[in-house]
C-alpha cells in the first residue's frame, strides 16, 4: 500500500514532492528530448488531485485550483508542451471556426487577439501563456501519458500508471477531451503504401509537399482548412469526399489596431462583444433542436455560396449536401470550394476500394497514383481510448461498462467511478458554440463538488445509478428530435450503437445552469478516513 507523502512548503501550500518541482519548460519543441526534471518522482507519491492533459480543460480546471488556493495537484501531460488539440493540429491554416473573443478563458481575456477568428499558433500561444502567467507550469509533468487508472477500493483512492511514474491521487480529472485520437480508417492496402502517410492533427511539416501528387482523404472541418493551403504548392491534388458538407462564407478579418486599443482600454467593452457573440450563436440551438423552419436562412445562404463559387455544374451537384443542415458541423470556408475548381484539384466521391503501393483505386477501377497521402478523417470520439485506460470500482474499464454508448451525468461524473471527473465528457460536445463555455461550467461544477466534500469532511463520492440514468433518459429523449439525429446524416456525433452520446442537447446556459450548484444529495459520500485537506470556503 503506498502511503501519501504531503509534505507542506514554507508558504503553507500543500505540495506533493516532485509534483511543483518545475520539471516543465514551456516552450520547449515538442519532441526534442525528454523533459528536464528534477530527478522522477518517487515511486509511489500521492497527490491530492490528478489532471490529465493540458489543453483547454485541464488548464481551465488548474487555474481554478490554483486561484482558489488549492495547490496539492498535478497535470498530466503526454507530450512535452501544453495546449491539447491546439499543440496538435498545426497543419497548414488550422484556425478556429468560433470566434476569438468567445473561444478563450472568461477569466482571461485577450485584447490582442489579432483575427476575428484566431488561428492555431495564436491559441497555442494563449494557452502557453495562461499556463505561465497563472503558475501552473510548475505543476506539469510533461511525457506522462496515463497508461491506466484504477480505483483501489481499499484505499479509497486512485492509482495512475504513466510511462515513468506510478502515483495515486484522491481525485483524477480528465481534460483530454474528445479530439486527441486521430482516426486513420482501415482502409485494405494502406500497409503496404511506399509513399508519406499522416493525419492532419499529426502534420508532418518535414514533408515537403511542393510538387508531389498528393491524396487527400475527407472533408470535414480540417481537411476544408488545408485544401487551399496545400493546392497551390503541389502537383496534383485528389480531394476523396464521401459527403458533401454545408459550408457557409468565412466573416473572419483582422482585428484593427483601434479596436485592439480599445479592448485593453474598456475590458467591459470585450466582454460586451463576447456576449454579443456568444447570443448571437446561442439562437442557432432553437433551430438545431426542433423549429426547423430557422435553419432555412443557413441553407439558403449555404446554396447561394456554393453556387457563387463553384460555376461548374457537375462539380457543384457532387458537392452539394443531401442533409439537412447542422446535422453534420456546419463548416464556414471561402477558399475551399475555389480550391476545388483549380486545374490540379480533382474531387475524387467514388469510394476507395484500395490502396496500394503508389496508388489509391476507387470503386469504380480507377486508379490514381499518388506519393502522399493525408488523413482529415477526424477523431475517435464516441470510442475514444481513455475509456480503456480508467478501470472503476467493479474492477471494469468504463470502456467495458460504457460498451460502446458513453454516459455519464451531466457528462462530468460516472456511476462506480468515485472521484472521478471528466470534463468535455459524453453529452458535452457543441455544434455551434464555444466548448469552452462548456468546460467552465464543469470546472466549476468541480470546485462547488471540492467545497462540499472538504466542508463536510468527505472523502469519496459517487453519482447515485438513478440520477445517471434519468439524466441519460432524459438527454436521449431531448435529441431525439434534433437536427443531429434526425437530420439524415452519419455523423460521428452517433456512437457505435447508434445513439448519439457526443453532443448536448439544449442550450448551453441551460448547461450552465445544471452545473452551476453540486447537489449532494445526487452522490453517494463516505467521509474522509483523514482530516480534511483544507479547501478555502467557496471563492
Ligand atoms: P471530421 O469532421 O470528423 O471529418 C472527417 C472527414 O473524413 C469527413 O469528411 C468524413 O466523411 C471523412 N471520412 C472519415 N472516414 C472516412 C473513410 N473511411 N473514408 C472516406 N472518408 C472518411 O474530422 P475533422 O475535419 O478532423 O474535424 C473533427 C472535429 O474537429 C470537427 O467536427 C470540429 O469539432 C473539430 N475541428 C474544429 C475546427 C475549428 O475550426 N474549431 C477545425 C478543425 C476541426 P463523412 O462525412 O462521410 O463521415
Amino acid at each position: 500500500m503506498s502511503t501519501s507523502t504531503h509534505v507542506t512548503s514554507s508558504g503553507g501550500e500543500t505540495v506533493a514532492p516532485g509534483s511543483l518541482a518545475g520539471n516543465g519548460r514551456l516552450g520547449r519543441a515538442a519532441g526534442r528530448g525528454p523533459a528536464p526534471g528534477r530527478g522522477r518522482p518517487a515511486p509511489s507519491e500521492h497527490v491530492h488531485i490528478a489532471i490529465a492533459g493540458t489543453g483547454f480543460a485541464g488548464l481551465g480546471m488548474a487555474i481554478r485550483l490554483k486561484q482558489a488556493g488549492i495547490h496539492d495537484f498535478v497535470l498530466l501531460e503526454r507530450a512535452r508542451d501544453v495546449g491539447g488539440t491546439w499543440r496538435d493540429n498545426s497543419y497548414p491554416g488550422c484556425q478556429c471556426d468560433v470566434p476569438s473573443h468567445l473561444y478563450s478563458f472568461s477569466f482571461a481575456p485577450n485584447p490582442d487577439w489579432s483575427r476575428t477568428y484566431s488561428r492555431q499558433p495564436e491559441i497555442w500561444e494563449y494557452l502557453r501563456r495562461c499556463a505561465q502567467e497563472f503558475g501552473i507550469v510548475p505543476h506539469i509533468r510533461y511525457d506522462h501519458e496515463v497508461q491506466m487508472a484504477e480505483w483501489i477500493e481499499d484505499e479509497r483512492r486512485w492509482r495512475i500508471q504513466t510511462p515513468s511514474s506510478t502515483l495515486t491521487a484522491d481525485i483524477i480529472v480528465s481534460g483530454v477531451g474528445a479530439l486527441s485520437e486521430p482516426s486513420i480508417p482501415a482502409i485494405p492496402g494502406l500497409a503496404d503504401f511506399q509513399g508519406k502517410v499522416f493525419h492532419s492533427a499529426a502534420w508532418d511539416h518535414g514533408h515537403d509537399l511542393q510538387g508531389k501528387r498528393v491524396a487527400s482523404i475527407g472533408t470535414g472541418a480540417s481537411a476544408i482548412q488545408y485544401v487551399p493551403r496545400i493546392q497551390p504548392e503541389v502537383d496534383r491534388l485528389y480531394v476523396f469526399q464521401r459527403t458533401p458538407a454545408w459550408i457557409l462564407p468565412h466573416t473572419d478579418r483582422p482585428v484593427s489596431r483601434l479596436e485592439r486599443r480599445l479592448y485593453r482600454a474598456l475590458p467591459a467593452l470585450q466582454r460586451l462583444v463576447r456576449r454579443g457573440i456568444y447570443w448571437g450563436r446561442e439562437w442557432l440551438v432553437l433551430g438545431l433542436t426542433g423549429h426547423r423552419a430557422l435553419m432555412r436562412l443557413p441553407a439558403q445562404i449555404g446554396r447561394r455560396h456554393l453556387r457563387h463559387q463553384v460555376a461548374d455544374p457537375d462539380l457543384r451537384a457532387r458537392l452539394k449536401p443531401r442533409y439537412q443542415v447542422g446535422c453534420k458541423r456546419i463548416l464556414i470556408s471561402n477558399d475551399f470550394y475555389p480550391a476545388l475548381t483549380q486545374p490540379n484539384v480533382e474531387l475524387v466521391t467514388d469510394g476507395i476500394r484500395e490502396i496500394r503501393a503508389h496508388s489509391i483505386v476507387t470503386t469504380d477501377g480507377a486508379e490514381r497514383e499518388v506519393d502522399t497521402i493525408i488523413f482529415g478523417t477526424g477523431f475517435h470520439v464516441t470510442d475514444m481510448p481513455v475509456a480503456e485506460r480508467v478501470r472503476g470500482r467493479d474492477g471494469r474499464t468504463l470502456d467495458e461498462i460504457w460498451q460502446g454508448s458513453p454516459e455519464a451525468y451531466l457528462g462530468t461524473t460516472i456511476t462506480g467511478f468515485p472521484n472521478f471527473f471528466m470534463l468535455l465528457g459524453p453529452n458535452t460536445g457543441l455544434g455551434h458554440t464555444s466548448v469552452v463555455f462548456m468546460i467552465e461550467a464543469q470546472v466549476a461544477y468541480v470546485m462547488d463538488c471540492l467545497r462540499a466534500m472538504d466542508a463536510r469532511g468527505l472523502g469519496t463520492v459517487e453519482v447515485r445509478p438513478e440520477v445517471q440514468a434519468a439524466f441519460n433518459r432524459e438527454t436521449q429523449a431531448q435529441l431525439r428530435r434534433t437536427v443531429w439525429n434526425a437530420g439524415g446524416c452519419a455523423s460521428w456525433y452517433i456512437d457505435a450503437n447508434g445513439r448519439n452520446s457526443t453532443l448536448w442537447p439544449d442550450f448551453t446556459w441551460r448547461y450552465r445552469q445544471r452545473t452551476a450548484r453540486f447537489d449532494l444529495r445526487d452522490y453517494v459520500a463516505e467521509p474522509s478516513r483523514t482530516a480534511p485537506a483544507g479547501v478555502p470556503a467557496a471563492a
